[in-house]
């Protein structure tokens, strides 16, 4: 049993020996709890019905704390019987050592090796291994396997902040689906969380949310909840509908949703995915120019050695511009508006 007032994430962090691991145990309310691993911890109720299978992650970049702060509110909740899930549901804590320093990583982006490799060679590549095993396990465990996306009910939310402002301060990105439908619901979940903007990724990646959504056919998103500050920091304010709708997923059999004609959401294809290549990459923007921000077509954005990035349409918009990613990998996105 997991005693108060050290929490889950306490132990995680701090003293993940003291965790037993591969330990289930009972509450009151009939919810069967593992602790997979540090950081890794999972509830199923006793009577489950009509289930959704969901998976909520945070702190994948260790320094981003507002999600991670969420996600330990609502595992504590559940741990305590304060709230009662009435699905089966997996937090994932990720990047543990890099939450102790207040840093995106230790020695590599954790949200780069979510693919097939089965390198161990780093602190982040050893989580890497250690959630993709821990969430096939959930997953190989469900009731019923989806056979496509159509009809799936397993949810993924890879919640992060963004190292900058945004014009759009919460966005989520919709992983590349090779083909699928985009699913309304999930658009109708987001805007309700007061996510209304959307990137559809246009190609592979190796981020989690695609991972979860290729090889376990979840509706998986990579939420951006607003601006990355310390532990805290956090003004839970601007979180409220988020958090609301959070643990309405979680404790709700059903969802009342807004009509998708009442969601003003804006959508984004991803038009160019821009990777650093050489030690000489320069972006041509100001270091503060907000996430969403439209630029004039034919717009130098980036130059790298002799090779120049410039906006190939009127009002195309730069995300997740970062010259200091290591070479090899992505260094910018721009999006233009368009509809699903
Ligand atoms: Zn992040």
């Amino acid at each position: 049993m997991l005693t108060n007032p050290i929490s889950f994430l306490e132990r995680s962090r701090f003293s993940p020996e003291s965790l037993q691991t591969n330990n289930k145990f009972q509450l009151n309310n009939g919810t069967t709890v593992e602790i997979c691993c540090p950081g890794i911890i999972t509830f199923e109720p006793a009577f489950m019905g009509v289930a959704k299978t969901i998976l909520l992650s945070s702190g994948v970049h260790g320094n981003e704390t507002a999600p991670i702060e969420i996600c330990d509110k609502l595992v504590e909740d559940l741990l305590s019987e304060k709230k009662q899930s009435n699905h089966r549901v997996m937090f994932i804590f990720g990047n543990l050592p890099a939450m102790n320093i207040g840093e995106r990583f230790i020695e590599e982006n954790l949200n780069r090796l979510f693919n097939d490799s089965l390198s161990t060679d780093n602190q982040e590549q050893i989580r890497a291994q250690e959630i993709k095993r821990e969430v096939k396990r959930f997953f190989n465990t469900d009731s019923v396997v989806p056979s496509s996306h159509a009809v799936s009910k397993r949810i993924h939310y890879d919640l992060h902040t963004a190292i900058r402002e945004s014009k759009n301060e919460k966005f989520a990105v919709y992983p590349y689906l090779h083909g699928h439908e985009y699913n309304k619901q999930q658009l109708q979940f987001l805007s309700a969380c007061a996510v209304n903007t959307i990137l559809l990724s246009q190609s592979p990646t190796s981020t989690f949310s695609y991972y979860t959504s290729l090889n376990y056919c979840t509706h998986g998103f990579t939420v951006e909840l607003g601006k990355v500050k310390p532990f805290g920091e956090n003004n839970m304010q601007s979180f409220t509908h988020v958090i609301d709708m959070l643990t309405q997923l979680i404790t709700q059999k059903e969802l009342v949703l807004p009509a998708l004609k009442e969601c003003q959401m804006d959508i984004y294809d991803v038009k160019q995915v821009i990777d650093k290549r050489s030690a000489d990459f320069a972006l041509h923007f100001a270091d503060n120019i907000p996430n969403f921000t439209g630029f004039k077509k034919g717009t130098l954005l980036a130059t790298d050695g002799d090779i120049e990035y410039r906006t190939l349409e009127e009002g195309e918009a730069i995300v997740f511009p970062n010259s200091n990613v290591a070479l090899g990998q992505r260094a910018l996105l721009t999006v233009v508006p368009c509809d699903i």
